[in-house]
């Protein structure tokens, strides 16, 4: 059966979900669905490796929007469906229940889909991913028959399951590839802060670790083997190794793109009447000194949204929205501003002992990105040094006593 709508919509996490509340409120009055490859409604991934593993949160309190909102917003809900082929011609997407979909504009918002170590016993019982919330369901489900975790990759996603599970009695070890977590995403200061204060709850960090194979006992994950033959013995193993960006059907169909699908700074990719949002999109942003990067956090799925239903809309701005995320480890909450990548200096601000301090992150000068632990004040303040990308003294951005706003009055060089 064929249907059509005028804005069809891939994928129903952040980005998605959004997108759709987004050209409601811009009074989009046309016909409206989003297809999506889970059979849940939208709801809220960053629980997943927090307080929904914690089982603190049940499932009804992770959703987006309770369940009545999508038919009072006249949005249909395709849920249990992958989008597995696009027609950019004819305007229809095929699905893998073998159906059609016309679309007059598509918003792809298919995220990505987490990384498989390629290492014998990848897929073995016991073996998880933390991306879905069926993910994460596999997971509780086993945790009564589990002593002993290894996590894979030393990134928020694992480093929050590993904090959530210490805090349950488990056993936990994390096996890192490079010289430190958080390699990717943050300093070293911070990185050292997060090993230390994962060892002072009982995790093993194991540094410059390379996974050899994950061993199989009767079909079942019985541990993680490293390179070089030591065994970490483990009933359970996470692997938080990144994720690979769900495009394949519009990359199949000519889209433009490498690492995700390329878009422009209004979400247009390559392909008429199709747009691609958060995770998967491949765009120039301008605290990466436009470089094409893909980030992934709820902010940027939330205001690319935004940024394509104003396309859409006829209300067009460019997407030039300040990154920030958070992550929470035990009773520690991290905000950041900004992106660290590419920085030459670091400055502490505050004292880690305390458990609340800042990371002021530079490069040639200027303020690029601000890592706050516990310490929200920064966090808020900060955020206006890094979009003016200041050069404020490097003393005063190191005394906490200064508050980080009083430095934004007396700072030079605007972007
Ligand atoms: C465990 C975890 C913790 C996180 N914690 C944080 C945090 O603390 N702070 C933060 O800012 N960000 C966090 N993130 C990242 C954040 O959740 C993502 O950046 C955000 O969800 C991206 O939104 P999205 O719409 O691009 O993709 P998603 O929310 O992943 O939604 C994409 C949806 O598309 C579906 N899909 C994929 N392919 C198809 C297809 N072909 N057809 C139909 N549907 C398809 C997927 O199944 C999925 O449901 C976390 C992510 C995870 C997994």
């Amino acid at each position: 059966m064929t249907s059509r709508y005028d804005v069809l919509i891939v994928g129903a996490g952040h980005g998605g979900a959004q997108a759709a509340i987004a050209l409601r409120q811009h009074k989009f009055t046309g016909s409206i669905a989003i297809v999506g490859e889970e059979p849940e409604i939208p709801y809220e991934r960053p629980p997943l490796s927090k307080d929904y593993l914690a089982q603190e949160k049940p499932f009804e309190r992770i959703l987006l929007r309770p369940e009545g909102f999508w038919a009072e917003r006249g949005v249909a809900m395709l849920t249990g469906r992958r989008v597995v082929s696009v027609d950019p011609e004819a305007h229809t997407v095929t699905t893998d229940d073998g159906g059609t979909i016309g679309y007059g504009q598509m918003i792809w918002a298919a995220g990505g889909h987490a990384r498989r170590l390629a290492c014998s016993g990848h897929d073995l019982g016991g073996v998880h991913s933390v991306r879905t919330r069926a993910d994460v369901d596999r997971m509780i489900a086993e945790l009564d028959s589990t002593t002993r975790v290894a996590v894979v990759g030393g990134g928020y996603i694992g480093l929050e399951a590993a904090a959530v599970l210490a805090k349950l009695g488990k056993k936990v070890t994390v096996v890192e590839a490079l010289d430190r977590v958080l390699a990717r995403v943050a300093g070293r200061a911070l990185s050292r802060f997060y090993e230390a204060e994962h060892r002072d709850h009982g995790v093993d960090i194991r540094l410059g670790a390379m996974v050899e194979s994950i061993e199989d006992e009767n079909g079942r994950a019985s541990g993680v083997r490293l390179v070089g033959g030591e065994l970490i013995p483990a009933e359970m193993v996470i692997v938080g190794i990144g994720i690979v960006p769900s495009v394949e059907p519009l990359r199949a169909a000519g889209a433009e793109g490498g690492n995700g699908v390329a878009v422009d700074e209004h979400g247009r990719t390559s392909l008429p009447d199709i747009f691609a949002i958060g995770d998967c999109a491949l765009h120039a942003n301008i605290y990466a000194e436009g470089m094409p990067i893909r980030l992934e956090s709820v902010q940027n799925a939330n205001d690319m949204a935004m940024i394509v239903a104003r396309a859409i809309t006829g209300e067009p701005e460019p997407y030039h929205a300040v990154p920030w995320f958070w992550s929470n480890q035990y009773d520690l909450r991290l905000q950041t501003v900004g992106l660290s990548t590419g920085h030459d200096e670091e400055i502490l601000r505050g004292d880690p002992a305390a458990r609340s301090f800042s990371i002021v992150y530079l490069k040639q000068g200027h303020v690029v990105a601000l890592d706050c632990v516990n310490a929200t004040k920064d966090y808020v303040q900060g955020r206006n040094l890094v979009t003016r990308r200041v050069t404020a003294d490097r003393a005063q951005l190191a005394d906490p006593t200064i508050p980080l706003k009083m430095l934004a009055g007396e700072a030079a060089a605007p972007a």
